[in-house]
């Protein structure tokens, strides 16, 4: 039996591992992908963390991984299937076994919402993604569009302006998220249209993306944009497919916490995007993780 159990492996799961290894807690991380580093390895430029200016995303994971195993956490790579938390001793059912552990900290984080419009299942992979800095070198001198208003959609735009011919940026409204350095820069770029009032309709194409239906949604205009592949950047759904019903989450699935990570549940914790909270940043995932930790150790040494 573990004194505690980490399910993830992205910034919040891997300071937890940090502080959990420190305070010698018998800890097991459990993480579904190989490379841990969560989200963020997908991130082309990292600029706001304090010490790493201008880090590549994918080396910030990298070296967040390195230093967790630098502290020898034992690591299991594998999906978690279901969790009870309804004793004392809590049971992570895995494609791997059962594991259990005195306190359980919940660091899954979420992943990119779909805009669920025709076309987009079928052309996944031949065209539309959700991933500019994975695939955005397959669309170098071609036209791309991206979708959305906030800070992934505006650098996903950027990091394609270095490559494409041209990027459209399409939006539902008038008014943007993301943050004013890359509105800024955004507007600054010459082979990047701003679209506004906007939604996309349909993604057309047979074997490949050919076209996006958008629609204005003031004047119920709709017209069809020439593009050979979409990034689609409307935000995240928090992965929460193993979270059961005994611990409180919102109406869109995040767990409800406070900064101290502790959830309704005793010796529950939930750490970094998967909690619900207003900013969600490496600096606030990694402050989690830190903070769950905290809780989880006065957890146990009251237990
Ligand atoms: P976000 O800030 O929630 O923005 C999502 C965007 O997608 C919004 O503009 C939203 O429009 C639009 N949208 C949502 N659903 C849509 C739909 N069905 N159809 C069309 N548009 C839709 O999400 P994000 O950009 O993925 O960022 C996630 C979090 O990571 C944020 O907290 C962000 O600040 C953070 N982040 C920070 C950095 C950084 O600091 N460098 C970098 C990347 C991400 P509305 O505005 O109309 O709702």
């Amino acid at each position: 039996m573990y004194d505690l159990i980490i399910i993830g492996a992205g910034p919040a799961g891997l300071s937890a591992s940090i502080y959990a290894k420190r305070a010698m807690l018998n800890t097991l991380l459990i993480e579904k992908n190989y490379m841990g580093g969560g989200q963020i390895v997908n991130t082309y430029e990292v600029d706001n963390y304090p010490g790493l200016p201008s880090i590549n995303g994918f080396d910030l994971g990298l070296k967040m991984s390195e230093h967790a195993d630098k502290f020898e956490i034992e690591k299991v790579c594998t999906d978690v299937i279901s969790l009870d938390v309804t004793g004392d001793v809590k049971k992570v059912t895995t494609d791997e076994g059962t594991f259990e552990a005195k306190a359980l900290i919940i660091a899954t984080g979420n992943s990119p919402s779909k805009l669920n419009v025709d076309g987009e299942e079928r052309l996944t992979g031949m065209g539309v993604s959700y991933c500019a800095t994975c695939d955005g070198a397959f669309f170098k001198n071609k036209i791309t569009a991206v979708v959305g208003g906030g800070d992934v959609a505006f650098e996903d735009a950027l990091f394609l302006s270095r490559g494409c011919e041209k990027v459209y940026l399409i939006h539902r409204r008038d008014e943007f998220r993301a943050q004013a350095v890359l509105r800024e820069e955004l507007f600054r770029a010459d082979n990047i249209e701003v679209i506004t009032d906007n939604v996309v309709e349909e993604i057309n194409g047979h074997d490949k993306v050919e076209s996006i239906t958008i629609k204005n949604v003031k004047s119920g205009e709709s017209k069809t944009l020439d593009v050979n592949g979409v990034f689609i950047a409307v935000g995240n759904t928090p992965n929460a497919e193993c979270i059961p019903d005994e611990i409180e989450t919102d109406e869109k699935g995040y767990v409800i916490a406070d900064e101290t990570c502790v959830t309704n549940v005793k010796g529950v914790f939930a750490a970094g995007d998967i909690r619900r909270k207003k900013l969600r940043q490496v600096v606030t995932a990694v402050a989690d993780g830190a903070n769950a930790v905290y809780s989880a150790e006065e957890y146990l040494r009251g237990q």
